[in-house]
């Protein structure tokens, strides 16, 4: 039976189980994490059928660099002898999955969303140019590397939970000379939302706010969901640059995108057309997103988002 690994940047939340759902469609599933999990997290993915849990031993090499974690992952995925090597699709987790294939001298698929092995070799597919195509791809070396694009599948748990074998395996890891870590600053404005890249819901707004976002961040609390925007609104100082969605931002694939006061500019759209069901919310009901959008409601976003949040509320307590 063919092995596939998946990396796990940290607990084991949504996307990872995302992924780990797709790599048993591949074989038999290695979970492989920088280090240790908790009990809990590991009962996680012995509901999801990881077989076994292994924590890299570097030999003190810090699991900071991209760099020397691709070269980890990919040691590792070779003393397992792993068909597939999966990973989320942060613009972290991509990073360490070029390095990793170029280790392994692989094939690479990024933001796959669904898998598979034909005739032996990973492949998938995967949406092109914007969302408007969607393709297939396969690698055509032994080993193959893919991220999975977030919400892409629904992460199902297995009829029975596995006792997961958990150690620790001895990896080489080196960091590139030249290169050195000075300081570290995580980015974590809005820590209490999902991360923007990965959420399942995200309520986006733009100029049409006016710089007034509490409605946005009421309806976004109300949904669980991430709240985005557009360049313009970051350029004017109104939210920071890493909620922006789009060509020069975020690329988002939620399964419901929410635009309020968003006029859909190509630049925009970009980042969010492979969105599985997209909402606008515009005074103006010719606006490009509202023409593209599988619900439109044409009327002040103020009104619209907070009586959409009251709505929610109620019927959640009636329910
Ligand atoms: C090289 C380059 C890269 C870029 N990259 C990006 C990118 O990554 N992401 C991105 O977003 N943009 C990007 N842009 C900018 C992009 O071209 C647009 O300028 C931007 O997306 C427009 O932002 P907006 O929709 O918020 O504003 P606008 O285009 O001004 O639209 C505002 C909308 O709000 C509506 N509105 C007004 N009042 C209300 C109200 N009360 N209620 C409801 N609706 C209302 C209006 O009808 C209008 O449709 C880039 C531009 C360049 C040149």
């Amino acid at each position: 039976m063919a092995t596939a690994v998946v990396y796990l940047d940290g607990d084991p939340r949504e996307g990872v189980l995302e992924a780990v759902t797709l790599a048993r469609q591949v074989g038999d599933v290695v979970a492989v994490a920088p280090a240790p999990l908790g009990s809990e997290a590991v009962q996680t993915l012995g509901r999801y059928g990881v077989t076994r849990l292994v924590h890299l031993e570097t030999g003190g090499v810090a699991m900071d660099a991209p760099a020397a974690v691709g070269q980890a992952l990919a040691d590792a995925a070779t003393q397992l002898d792993a068909t597939a090597v999966l990973l989320t699709s942060t613009f972290g987790t991509k990073e360490i999955a070029a390095h990793t294939a170029h280790h392994l001298r692989a094939g690479l698929l990024v933001d796959v969303g669904d898998l598979r092995l034909h005739e032996g070799h990973l492949a998938g597919s995967k949406r092109a140019f914007g969302g408007t195509w969607d393709t297939s791809c396969a690698v055509t070396t032994d080993r193959g590397v893919a991220t999975v694009r977030p919400n892409a599948v629904q992460a199902e748990p297995v009829q029975t939970p596995v006792d997961v074998v958990t150690g620790a395996l001895t990896v080489t890891a080196q960091v590139p000379a030249g290169l050195e870590l000075v300081s570290r600053e995580v980015h974590d404005s809005d820590s209490a939302r999902p991360p923007l890249a990965e959420a399942a819901i995200v309520v986006a707004a733009g100029r049409g706010t006016f710089g007034d976002f509490d409605p946005v961040h009421e309806l976004a609390d109300v949904l669980g969901a991430a709240v985005g925007t557009t360049r313009d609104c970051v350029d004017e100082g109104w939210l920071p640059h890493d909620a922006q969605v789009g060509q020069t931002g975020v690329t988002v694939a939620p399964r419901l995108y929410l635009g309020a006061g968003i006029s859909g500019a190509p630049h925009h759209i970009g980042g969010m057309s492979a969105s599985q069901t997209i909402v606008a919310v515009n005074i103006d009901a010719e606006a490009p997103l509202v023409e593209m959008a599988d619900f439109a409601v044409v009327g002040d976003l103020a009104s619209v988002l907070t009586d959409a949040a009251e709505a929610i509320r109620e019927h959640r307590a009636q329910s």
